[in-house]
């Protein structure tokens, strides 16, 4: 039993070993990803519930790893933020998000951007470089919406305010991602100049067989209207979740069902062939 032990220990700690030399790699590769143009925005079609057209496109960073091949954000973008290289990267997401839609919009689709922000980057700086990227590109400001977590919200209640209060200055609108996942206050969704809510994948996955999920999906939702927010469900994947959220007027729609995140040549047929029927 002893050399049992002792090799597991000593299993344990190669493991361990491994996991931080992955990950210290990891970090060292995302250094250089910026730089070496390894990122590219994957576009995900958000949809509108009663006529099926596309009014929105999320955009969702892809990392080509020149090694490991595709690395899903869900592993490097916690690594970004950890080690604050998510500021560089959330700039070059808004520049080349709307640099995308502007020239979307000069071939005649005029679709709404939607860009997601860490946390970290959701301070006064961020107002600078939104106005430039809408200057930069001469987008309507309302072209572009934000995606926010309920984290970005909770530090410094009223520098948040005042961050969101001139980012509504100056036209663009602003979506509360992932909702229902963190720190339910609800005060400031009164208080808070917010656009939209996005109820959260995981309610929306379990919507038709567990009736918990159905009841929180429409709690938000009538919460949502009752303060003047539109409401938009991510993940939705069957026909069965489309039809629950439309019956309980769910504005938008965003999911597998319409169509996975692709590449910007790939979105475009998408977006016409959906559109134009
Ligand atoms: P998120 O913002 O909640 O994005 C939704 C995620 O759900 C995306 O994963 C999307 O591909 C996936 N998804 C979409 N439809 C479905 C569906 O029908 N079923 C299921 N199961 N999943 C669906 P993705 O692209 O892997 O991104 C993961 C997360 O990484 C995002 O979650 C977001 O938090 C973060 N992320 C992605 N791009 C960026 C970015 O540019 N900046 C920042 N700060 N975070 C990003
Ligand atoms: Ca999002
Ligand atoms: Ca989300
Ligand atoms: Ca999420």
């Amino acid at each position: 039993a002893k050399t049992d032990s002792r090799s597991d220990v000593c299993f344990y700690s190669r493991q361990l070993k491994q996991q931080i030399e992955h990950t210290g790699s990891l970090e060292r590769d995302l250094r250089k990803a910026l730089p070496n143009r390894e990122f590219q925005l994957y576009y995900q079609p958000q949809v509108c519930s009663d006529e099926g057209d596309v009014i929105g496109l999320e955009a969702l960073i892809r990392w080509h790893h020149p090694v490991r091949g595709m690395v899903s954000p869900g592993e490097f973008i916690p690594l970004a933020e950890k080690t604050g290289l998510i500021l560089g990267i959330g700039d070059w997401v808004l520049e080349e998000a709307c640099r995308q839609a502007a020239s979307w919009r000069g071939q005649g689709l005029n679709i709404r951007m939607a860009v997601n922000i860490s946390a970290l980057q959701f301070n006064h700086t961020l107002v600078d470089k939104v106005r430039t990227a809408l200057d930069v590109n001469q987008l309507p400001p309302d072209s572009l919406e934000l995606e926010i977590t309920e984290s970005a919200l909770v530090n410094d209640l009223s520098e948040t305010r005042d961050t969101l209060v001139e980012l509504k200055a100056l036209g663009v609108q602003i979506a509360l991602d992932d909702f229902g996942t963190g720190y339910s206050s609800l005060s400031y969704l009164k208080t808070f100049p917010l656009d939209r809510l996005k109820i959260d994948q995981s309610f929306v996955r379990d919507l038709t067989t567990n009736t918990e999920s159905a009841d929180i999906a429409l709690a938000i939702i009538n919460m949502a209207h009752s303060l003047n927010l539109k409401v938009i469900a991510e993940g939705v994947e069957t026909q069965e979740q489309q039809k629950f959220l439309q019956g309980q007027t769910c504005e938008e729609l965003q999911g597998y069902l319409f169509s996975k995140p692709l590449p910007p040549d790939e979105i475009v047929s998408v977006l016409m062939a959906r559109n134009s029927g």
